[in-house]
């Protein structure tokens, strides 16, 4: 059977939900030392858009997270696969990520960034999935909040596919 690709956010909603991000983090981080480092792979587009979109002055990383096991029985143990290479020693951090589902990616990655002594750490996803959610974690910017379902496109994937979408697709195999 065909995968079925149901739509949740087109192109037009999500540059709205970005430019509205975008304007409320330029306003909140105005004069201060800011960089943004985005989980990979699945935030690289909302990083993109997100950035060209701020007013203000920032610095950018990446960070790659990767789990042990299955993340399907809840159980998967994370580690890195890429570590940051900027120094965020005293800078505002806010880490960008597509979606927070279980919590467990994002709860990891504050403590990894904490322990590099920035002034602050704020997570900042286009997605917040609750429904599944392990871990309560601090998300100071949600773009949408979406119920449940697995989501591919604007970078999000499905086994590498379907990240080129410029939209947002509810995905059912
Ligand atoms: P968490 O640790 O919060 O459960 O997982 C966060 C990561 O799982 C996200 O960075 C994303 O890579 C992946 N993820 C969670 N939900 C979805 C989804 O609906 N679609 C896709 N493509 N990835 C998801």
């Amino acid at each position: 059977m065909t995968p079925e690709l149901i739509p949740v956010l087109s192109a037009e909603e999500i540059d709205l939900l970005v430019s509205d991000l975008a304007q409320r983090i330029s306003s909140d981080y105005q004069g201060r030392d800011l960089v943004l480092v985005a989980v990979l792979k699945g935030a690289f587009i909302f990083l993109s858009d997100l950035v060209r979109k701020l007013t203000i002055p920032v610095k950018i990383d990446f960070i790659q997270a990767a789990s042990y096991g299955s993340r399907a029985t809840s159980c998967g143990q994370i580690r890195l696969a890429k570590e940051i290479g900027v120094d965020i020693k005293g800078c505002d951090v806010l880490l960008v990520e597509d979606i927070v589902d279980t919590g467990l990616t994002i709860d990891y990655l504050l403590d990894y960034l904490r322990s590099f002594q920035p002034r602050s750490v704020a997570v900042c996803a286009l997605i917040d999935k609750p429904e599944r959610r392990e871990r309560e974690v601090p998300v100071a910017y949600v773009g949408r909040g979406v119920e449940k379902g697995f989501l591919v496109g604007y970078g999000l994937d499905h086994a590498e596919d379907y990240r080129h979408l410029p939209g947002i697709f509810h995905l059912k195999l």
